[in-house]
């Protein structure tokens, strides 16, 4: 069989412990076979970010950039426990954080679905992509302590710090409290909306924005606004040509609206809904092996990665040398997403079958009884009964399938 041929690379970013083995496997046994694979490969693996002072991370990153379409392995994030387990010069960063810092991106949440895995919430027949916008809000927030007798000001001052307006938060005279003060920047939140509105077109699903605007009539109600003109502006008629719809509503309607769907919604939330409701949804769709997460940039630029981590439990038992069941699946479709994506932007059809092929061979091989560890307690299906299988086992199945 002839391979299918690449014209342009995919970015390439290796990473940690158990996903690290599973990145190599999945490329032999289900990539390297079919495609002649062209990546610009950076190693991202927590030896080479401390050998190359992190640089590589960001390198990769501006290739993303450059290319427009680049696939992660999970990484390790380290904390002081992994400084001393690598010998690190250094503390350094989230390599997810600096990546989405230089790509400017929003991340998309997205669950993979297969009959026999049913979601905790059985009606979600669709899967619900969830967006979350990744600036401001609490997570930027400035907070304080106030004793009694004491008050609190929001106060805005010009460039030259003339004092434009000053609003008494609360007098705190009968006892004392707590003050937070949020922000969140215009140019952020058109970013995101673009973001959402880009990627509903691109998944073909409609698109849901909530906030509490009702409550917070200046800052909730901006981000209402801003996704509201650029919707009708820049997207209204390219929704309408695509027969999807934008709806806007509040937060609480849209948690209820939600729960009562069948899925096959894109929900873009803010920071903390996004925080929260992440976790609800993916808990709800069953496993974390069954999530992918894709960052696409405002300008178009997608990097595509599994939403687990590195799988550190599993890893040890492999360095032991003992068998691991580890599931793949969304570190596959990493790959599929970032291979089907490359084929749109070329125009290149076999390579798109291709990563629906195997997306589809991935999704049976899981139907027809064929499991990591993890699956087995989720999966119910009449005349079928699920299988453990070795992470290498669970791929030589897919490759036969495929
Ligand atoms: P994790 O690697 O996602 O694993 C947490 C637990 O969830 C595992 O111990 C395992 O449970 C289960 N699990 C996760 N993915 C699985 C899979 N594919 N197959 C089977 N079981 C799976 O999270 P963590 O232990 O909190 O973090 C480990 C390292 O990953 C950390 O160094 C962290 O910095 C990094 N991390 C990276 C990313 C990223 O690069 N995007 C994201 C999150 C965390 P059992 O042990 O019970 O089997
Ligand atoms: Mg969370």
């Amino acid at each position: 069989m002839a391979k299918i041929q690449m014209t342009t690379p995919i970015v390439e970013m290796d990473g940690d412990e158990m996903t690290r083995i599973l990145w190599q496997w999945i490329k032999e046994d289900l990539i390297l076979p079919f495609v002649d694979l062209k990546t610009e490969y950076y190693d991202l693996g927590l030896e080479n970010r401390d050998r190359t002072d992190d640089k590589v991370t960001v390198e990769a990153a501006e290739a993303n950039k450059k290319y427009g379409v680049g696939v992660k392995c999970a990484t390790i994030t380290p904390n002081a426990q992994r400084v001393e387990e690598y010998h690190l010069k250094q503390m350094w960063k989230s390599p997810n954080g600096t990546i989405r810092r230089i790509l400017d991106g929003t991340v998309f949440r997205a669950p993979i679905l297969a009959k026999g895995i049913t979601p905790y919430i059985p009606g979600w027949t669709k899967p619900i992509i969830l967006a979350r916008h990744a600036y401001g809000d609490v997570y930027a927030g400035v907070e304080t302590r106030a004793d009694k007798g004491e008050k609190a000001y929001l106060v805005v001052e010009d460039e030259k710090g003339n004092v434009r307006e000053k609003l008494l938060v609360q007098d705190f005279a009968k006892g004392s409290g707590i003050v937070q003060s949020v922000h969140n920047m215009d140019a952020s939140i058109a970013s995101f909306a673009r973001s959402c509105f880009n990627y509903a077109l691109d998944v073909k699903m409609p698109l849901w924005f909530a906030t509490k605007d009702t409550i917070s009539k200046k800052y909730d109600h901006r981000f209402k606004d801003i996704f509201a003109e650029i919707f009708e502006k820049e997207y209204k008629e390219k929704f309408a040509a695509a027969g999807i719809e934008y709806m806007y509503t509040l937060i609480d309607d849209a948690v209820a609206r939600v729960v009562r769907s069948s899925g096959g919604i894109l929900w873009a939330c803010k920071n903390y809904d996004g925080d929260v409701m992440s976790d609800m949804v993916a808990t709800a769709y069953g496993s974390l092996g069954l999530m992918t997460s894709v960052l696409v940039s405002p300008e178009g630029n997608y990097e595509f990665e599994a939403a687990h981590g590195t799988v550190t439990r599993h890893y040890y038992k492999y360095r032991n040398g003992e068998e691991t069941s580890t599931n793949s699946v969304a570190t596959i479709f990493a790959w599929t997403g970032a291979l089907a994506k490359r084929g749109e932007l070329d125009g290149n059809a076999d390579l798109v079958a291709f990563a629906k092929k195997l997306e589809k061979a991935t999704v049976q091989t899981i139907e027809e009884g064929k499991m990591t560890g993890d699956l087995i307690p989720l999966f119910k299906a009449e005349g079928v009964v699920p299988q453990k299988m070795e992470s290498r086992a669970f791929l030589k199945a897919v490759a036969e399938k495929l």
